[in-house]
């Protein structure tokens, strides 16, 4: 287990999870399983973030407040999105269509 690669485990069993809710759940609305998704990924995020009570400690200066951890959180989502096979779409409006 030493081996284990924490983020990519969770973000499989994240999508494991989508996957099984939209096949037991066949009429529901694909982005409303998304949304619930993101919203307790964000949820666990903030919580997991949460500054330590040490004012001048390096490792919580980028999460130190809100505005610090919604940066840093922008930042994240957009790596995370940019880098994802899904990020751009054939159907995407600005793609070109003969
Ligand atoms: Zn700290």
């Amino acid at each position: 287990m030493n081996s284990l690669d924490i983020p990519a485990t969770v973000s499989d069993e994240v999508v494991a999870l989508a996957n099984r809710l939209a096949e037991d759940n066949p009429d529901a609305d694909p982005w409303e399983i998304a949304d619930g998704l993101l919203s307790g990924a964000v949820h666990w995020w903030l919580y997991a973030n949460t500054p330590c009570d040490d004012p001048s400690c390096e490792d919580c200066a980028a999460i130190r407040n809100a505005e610090l951890r919604m940066k840093t959180l922008h930042e994240l989502v957009t790596e995370l999105a940019t880098t994802s096979e899904y990020y751009h779409s054939p159907n995407d409006d600005d793609v070109a269509h003969d």
